[in-house]
């Protein structure tokens, strides 16, 4: 049996037109049919290419001349977008990345899923900069000097940043204010290559509708030196922080947070609402970044629920309990389940806050609860789950379907993984009836989506 080799071969030039793109924003090119992947080409572009790694059935290609380029191609405004990688798409324009996401969607869906179903245009945003209300940067030291920012592409060096454009201007002057105080006060940057430091992490949390900023600052071990002068002077900077606090990661890991979090100073939580609901918000628990697209998020996904004010409603994977009591409103019971204690605390503080009593929540995997509930004999109307990439496990599916609920809101942040579950759903006499996809995350290739499937007649 004769190998098939690759039509190219490493360093070598070659002259390609792009036909796609993918999730994290390289163009694909085919070469006789072998697919390569360039960094910031476009689709319809041709150019220049240096080969620079072959696998057997793809290769990896960099960018050298363009010869022809889009109509969507811009300049991006961020001067450090190439180097930073945390931004994807900034060399598209908004609107050729609105309609990149709802295509990926599409062929995704029909490419994994078989499923050839109504995929709405993306909404977007009006303003898709600045957006984001969490910042969360790593701290190190460069030759014997504090840095923030990023790590550079596959290494451990933190590659300083004093601004970024798709987070609020808060937030970077917080970064950049405690790098300063850190400096002043002689904490040191974490090293993680030999595991000695003190500062490992700036985490920023704005609430937009009330303003407040919670700073997080993450720690190797419980020593802070100067913490009482660094609080004073955060706080006599910075009037709109409610919350210091410090978390401490003791840990040879690249997880953010550890397990032990300490208030410095102020409330554990910050506060923020979403329409008309109030959200306490702590350091560990997950909220959505782009407040903005989250109430468009969330709407939707209340209107793909249909409820009435009679249902039986579950909310998996809930968070802080955001979407359940959004749906709390127009049902008449809601269960939320989610994995992170903290973030079930807060839901529940969520609900008294708001004096809605028909929501209660669980900790625990949505893959055990689930069938938890479905032996204790409950009759859920209506399913809301928003996992996270990976999607639902089986058995949770499994569950779900069995309960026969009318109505499956399908919230995703990876159209791959909702691809496989609306398939097994489709599979377990569901279908799915429209997806939506909402750009919470503009400039990157991130794409979420909220999906209708109902129940099928039988
Ligand atoms: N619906 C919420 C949270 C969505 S993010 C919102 O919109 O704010 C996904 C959530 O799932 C996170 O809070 C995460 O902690 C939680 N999670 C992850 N794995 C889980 C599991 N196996 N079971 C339950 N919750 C899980």
């Amino acid at each position: 049996m004769s190998k098939q080799q690759p039509p190219v071969k490493k360093n070598e030039m070659v002259q390609v037109t792009f036909e796609d793109i993918t999730h994290d924003g390289s163009g694909v090119a085919k070469v006789d049919g072998y697919p390569l992947f360039v960094k910031r080409a476009l689709p319809g572009e041709t150019a220049d290419v240096k080969v620079i790694n072959v696998k057997k059935n793809y290769g990896f290609g960099r960018l050298m001349e363009l010869k022809e380029t889009s109509p969507e191609r811009v300049e991006p405004p961020c001067p450090i977008f190439k180097q930073c990688g945390g931004c994807q798409l900034q060399h598209l324009s908004y609107e050729g990345q609105l309609e990149y996401k709802q295509k990926q969607v599409k062929d995704v869906l029909e490419r994994i899923g078989g499923l050839n179903v109504p995929v709405h245009p993306t909404l977007g945003m009006e303003d898709p900069w600045r957006y984001r209300n969490k910042s969360q940067v790593p701290v190190g030291e460069n030759n014997g000097e504090l840095v923030a920012g990023f790590f550079a592409e596959r290494s451990h060096t933190i590659v300083d940043m004093e601004s970024c454009v798709i987070q609020r201007e808060d937030n970077d002057r917080v970064v950049q204010l405690v790098k300063k105080l850190a400096k002043q006060y002689g904490i040191r940057g974490y090293d993680d290559r030999i595991h000695k430091g003190t500062l490992r992490h700036v985490v920023v949390r704005h609430a937009k509708h009330t303003g407040q900023l919670m700073v997080v600052l993450v720690t190797k071990g419980k020593e802070l030196p100067n913490k009482k002068n660094l609080i004073q002077a955060l706080k006599d900077e910075l009037p709109n922080i409610t919350s210091i606090v410090q978390n401490i990661n003791p840990k040879r890991t690249n997880v953010i947070f550890g397990d032990k979090t300490e208030v410095l100073w102020g409330e554990e939580v910050i506060y923020d609402y979403i329409g008309e609901i109030k959200f306490a918000i702590s350091a560990r628990s997950f909220y959505q970044v782009n407040p903005e697209q989250t109430k468009v998020l969330y709407d939707k996904a209340l209107e793909f629920a249909q409820l009435t004010g009679k249902e039986t409603v579950i909310d998996a994977y809930c968070g802080i309990g955001t979407i359940s009591l959004f749906l709390a409103q127009n049902a008449k019971q809601v269960y939320g389940v989610e994995v992170v204690p903290e973030a079930v605390s807060d839901a529940k503080r969520n609900a008294k806050l708001n004096h809605i009593d028909n929501a209660e929540f669980v900790v625990g995997e949505a893959e055990s609860v689930m069938p938890w509930w479905q032996a204790q004999g409950l009759h859920p109307d209506v399913i809301v789950v928003d996992p996270p990439r990976k999607g639902c496990d089986e058995a949770l599916l499994e569950s779900m379907t069995a309960m026969k609920p009318e109505r499956i809101v399908y919230v995703s942040c990876n159209p791959a993984t909702l691809a496989r579950d609306l398939k097994y759903l489709e599979e377990k006499n569901y279908a799915t009836q429209e997806v939506q996809p909402v750009d919470m995350f503009p400039q990157t290739g991130h794409i979420e989506c909220v999906s209708q499937i109902v129940l099928k007649d039988d």
